[in-house]
C-alpha cells in the first residue's frame, strides 16, 4: 500500500546519496602480488539507520570519531531510515511548527549524518562476534566467510523494532489487504473508505491509531482484552468520547476472514469473559500491540530479557564518552578489564528496555 512506495523512494534516494564504500581489497604488495580481503576497521560502527542511529552519527562524527554507519537494506522489513519512513506527518519533532513528512525528516537526519563525514553504507548486518576486541561484524552475504568484513572498538546498536502481529488464521491471506499495523500508513486507502474498521490494543498507539481512522472509516472498533485500557487517562477519555468509536471491552479476534477479491470483510470474535463468540463486520483490521526489537543478532552476545530487549545497566543507555571510543588515546583506562558488553551502547530507545517500547503518542 502507501507504505511500499514511500520505502522505494527513501531507498533509492539512500543509494544514490551513498558515500562510497571504501574498498575492502587491500593489495599487500606490487600489483603482481595476489590480494588478500582485511577487514575494514573504524572506531565507531552504528548499527541501524533511524532517529536513534543518526543522532548517534551526528554527535560522533561531529567529535571527529568518524563513525561508519550501516543503515541497512531493509534490514528487519523496515527500509533505511527506520519506522518514521512508513508515516506521513511527524507533528512532534520540534523546530518544525507545521509538522514535516517522516520521510523527509530522514532524509534530513542522513544528510546531517553525512555532512559531518558518516560514512553511510546501504548494507544490513547480519552477524557479530562481540566476544574479543575488535568487534567483527558480518554484512549480509558474506556471513558464512570466516574473516569479518568489518571492525570496530565500539558498537552501537540502533536497530529499533517492527510492530507485533497476532498471526491469527487468515491474517496472512489479508495482509496488507484489510490488516495492518499501521493506521498512520495506511489508513486513508480507498479500501477503508466509510467502512467499519477495527483495532487491537488497548494502550495508547490504540487509542492513538484508533483516533485517528475515524477521520475515514464509519466507525471504529476498538478490542480490548480486558476490562481495563493501559492508555493515558487523557487519551482514554478521548476515545471513549468519541461519537464513531465503539469500545469491546474483553474482547479477542480469533480469525479473519475475507471475499472473493481477496479483502478483509470480517472478524470471527469472542467475548473472553462470557466466551460468546460472534462475528464482527469490518474491512480494516490495525495491530497496536506493540513492538519487537530488532535484537535477534545480538541475542547470543548480549543479555537480552524474555521480549529481547538489550538489558541494560541502570545508568545506562548513555552515549559513549570519546575516551571509550578512542582507547589508544586513552592511556590511563585499560579497556582489557573491561568486558566486551561494557563497550557496546545500546542507543535508545527502540531495543532498551529502559526506553518505552511503544512509539511516543502524536499530539
Ligand atoms: C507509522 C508510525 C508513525 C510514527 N509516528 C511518530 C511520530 O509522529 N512521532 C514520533 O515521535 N514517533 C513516531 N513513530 C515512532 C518512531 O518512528 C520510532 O520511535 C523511531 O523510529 C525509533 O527510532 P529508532 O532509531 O530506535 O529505530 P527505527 O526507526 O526502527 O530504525 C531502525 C533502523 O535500523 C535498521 N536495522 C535494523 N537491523 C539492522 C541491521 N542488522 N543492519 C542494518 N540496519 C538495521 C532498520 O532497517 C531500520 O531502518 C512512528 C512510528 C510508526 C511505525
Amino acid at each position: 500500500m502507501l507504505r511500499g512506495s514511500k520505502r522505494l523512494s527513501l531507498i533509492s534516494s539512500a543509494i544514490l546519496s551513498s558515500a562510497p564504500t571504501p574498498n575492502r581489497t587491500l593489495a599487500t604488495s606490487a600489483s603482481t602480488t595476489p590480494t588478500k580481503k582485511m577487514p575494514n576497521h573504524a572506531q565507531v560502527i552504528i548499527v541501524g539507520s533511524g532517529p536513534a542511529g543518526h543522532t548517534a552519527a551526528i554527535y560522533l562524527s561531529r567529535a571527529e570519531l568518524k563513525p561508519v554507519m550501516f543503515e541497512g537494506m531493509l534490514a528487519n522489513g523496515i527500509a533505511a531510515g527506520g519506522q518514521l519512513t512508513t508515516t506521513t506527518d511527524v507533528e512532534n519533532f520540534p523546530g518544525f511548527p507545521k509538522g514535516i513528512g517522516g520521510s523527509e525528516l530522514m532524509d534530513e537526519m542522513r544528510a546531517q549524518s553525512e555532512r559531518f563525514g558518516t560514512i553511510i553504507h546501504t548494507e544490513t548486518i547480519s552477524k557479530v562476534d562481540m566476544k574479543s576486541r575488535p568487534f567483527k561484524l558480518w554484512r549480509e552475504g558474506e556471513e558464512d566467510k570466516a574473516e569479518p568484513t568489518d571492525t570496530c572498538d565500539s558498537l552501537i546498536i540502533a536497530t529499533g523494532a517492527s510492530a507485533k502481529r497476532l498471526n491469527l488464521p487468515g491474517e496472512e491471506t489479508y495482509w496488507q489487504n484489510g490488516i495492518s499495523a499501521c493506521a498512520v500508513c495506511d489508513g486513508a486507502v480507498p479500501i477503508f473508505r466509510n467502512k467499519p474498521l477495527a483495532v487491537i490494543g488497548g494502550g495508547d498507539s490504540a487509542a492513538e491509531e484508533a483516533l485517528f481512522l475515524t477521520k475515514y472509516g464509519s466507525e471504529v472498533y476498538v478490542l480490548v482484552r480486558r476490562d481495563v485500557l493501559r492508555a493515558s487517562a487523557v487519551m482514554s477519555k478521548r476515545l471513549q468520547a468519541h461519537p464513531k468509536i465503539k469500545m469491546l471491552w474483553n474482547t479477542v479476534a480469533e480469525e479473519c476472514h475475507g471475499n472473493e477479491k481477496g479483502l478483509l470483510t470480517s472478524l470471527s470474535i469472542k467475548n473472553v469473559k462470557t466466551q460468546e463468540a460472534s462475528k464482527l463486520d469490518v474491512n480494516g483490521l490495525f495491530y497496536a500491540i506493540g513492538h519487537d526489537p530488532a535484537t535477534q543478532l545480538f541475542k547470543e552476545q548480549l543479555d537480552v530479557d524474555s521480549e529481547m530487549y538489550i538489558k541494560t545497566t541502570p545508568e545506562r543507555p548513555r552515549p559513549p564518552s570519546r575516551e571509550s571510543l578512542q582507547p589508544a588515546m586513552s592511556k590511563t583506562r585499560s579497556i582489557d578489564r573491561q568486558s566486551p558488553v561494557q563497550e557496546v551502547a545500546a542507543w535508545p530507545p527502540s531495543s532498551v528496555k529502559s526506553f518505552s517500547p511503544s512509539r511516543p503518542t502524536r499530539t
